[in-house]
């Protein structure tokens, strides 16, 4: 009896630290010391685990496509964070300054019309739900005030390891799961946190 109860609290133990998983963030190419740190700091703050900054590395060759215009493929590079995750972290957030894209499809499963705008389709950020990866770009964020820079690059990374986690769209106001909609304006326009709905969901 004694076995089976110390079993069941090293199951409890075991389970209460995956929720804890330490985050990773994964540069491709140089990223700029400030914004790894605000990044760092919003993650910490958001979802209260440690967080380790990888050694930055090159974007692989094979995610790379040029139907629009030079863009990677942020689907390839989920698999590839994947896949190179440490074991000693849970999650992965790779960062990147070139633009990504990925094809955007309709509830249905086929791709959204025009197909010629939507096979391709440049992203702020992608993420597994659930998962362990996610990634997002700083290419569409930049040109504007450091701090609006900052914080674009804040709730986009609190975002997609939100999706990790499980969580969906939110219709919230000023949650931080909010669809984008196709402009960075929502972005902007909502704010640094998860709203208690969702986070009664982690
Ligand atoms: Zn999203
Ligand atoms: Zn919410």
């Amino acid at each position: 009896m004694k076995k089976f109860l110390l079993l069941i609290i090293t199951l409890l133990f075991l389970n209460c630290s995956s929720e804890s998983a330490i985050i990773g963030i994964q540069p491709y190419g140089k990223i700029n010391q400030p914004v790894l740190d605000s990044i760092t700091s919003i993650l910490k703050r958001t979802y209260h685990t440690e967080i380790v900054v990888l050694n930055g590395k090159k974007l692989p060759e094979k995610a790379f496509v040029n139907i629009k215009s030079p863009r990677y493929r942020a689907d390839s590079l989920l698999i590839e964070l994947s896949k190179s995750r440490p074991d000693s972290i849970g999650f992965i957030l790779g960062i990147t300054s070139k633009d990504i894209s990925t094809t955007k499809r309709g509830s249905d499963g086929n791709i959204k019309k025009p197909k010629s705008k939507y096979t391709d389709w440049g992203v702020f950020g992608l993420g597994y739900k659930p998962g362990t990866s996610c990634i997002i770009s700083t290419f569409r964020l930049r040109n504007v005030k450091t701090d609006l820079f900052i914080s674009r690059v804040q709730k986009i990374s609190v975002h997609e390891i939100g999706h990790n986690l499980g969580l969906d769209h939110c219709e919230t106001e000023k949650c931080v799961m909010q669809d984008a909609v196709e402009t960075i304006s929502t972005v902007d326009s909502e704010g640094f946190k998860l709203c208690e709905k969702c986070y009664r969901k982690i």
